[in-house]
């Protein structure tokens, strides 16, 4: 459930969650969920925006660190795939998750083609480089599988954020 939405200032897009994700520690409380959306990332929204499959999401859930990679894994899996479908962008296990489809889908097609493994090879580079990057701020990080929510961070960041992080922290 989501307690409130929206950025601070102009920068940091982030969603407040009063509730700990499914199988996350109760006790947590408060914590954040860092996001891409229309306030922090207009371009890229904008650029993603005819590609989500009904309804179309406005978010990526994932931190600013990984704009870039959002931005270049759109722009290399359109330039294959012009009308691919998107179904979403989030961190899973500490790193980023593209999921897409080569093309929209329609009832009896097979999701097992030789374009939806290419597809899967251009995305799985990103995941890669999300492995040593920060979610939050893009320098150099590594995956801090001791947390209860699993983050790739640097390791400022690391320091920075409580496990999981809150509200106030950035
Ligand atoms: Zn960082």
């Amino acid at each position: 459930m989501f307690a409130s939405i929206g950025s601070h200032g102009s920068v940091r897009g982030l969603v407040v969650r009063s509730e700990p994700p499914t199988g996350h520690d109760s006790r947590a409380g408060a914590w954040l969920v860092w996001t891409l959306d229309p306030a922090n990332s207009p371009d890229l929204m904008k650029a993603l925006a005819p590609h989500w499959r009904r309804p179309a999401a406005d978010v990526a859930w994932v931190g600013e660190g990984w704009r870039h990679l959002v931005e270049e894994c759109h722009r290399k899996v359109s330039a294959r795939f012009p009308d691919y479908e998107l179904l979403n962008i989030k961190q899973k296990y500490g790193v980023l998750a593209f999921l897409a489809s080569p093309r929209p889908w329609s009832r009896g097609t097979s999701t097992w083609t030789d374009e939806a493994l290419e597809l899967e090879q251009i995305i799985r580079e990103y995941t890669r480089r999300s492995e040593s990057t920060c979610e939050y701020c893009g320098a150099a990080g590594e995956l801090r599988d001791s947390r209860t929510m699993h983050l790739t961070l640097c390791d400022r960041c690391e320091a920075r954020f409580s496990d999981p992080p809150r509200p106030g922290q950035d």
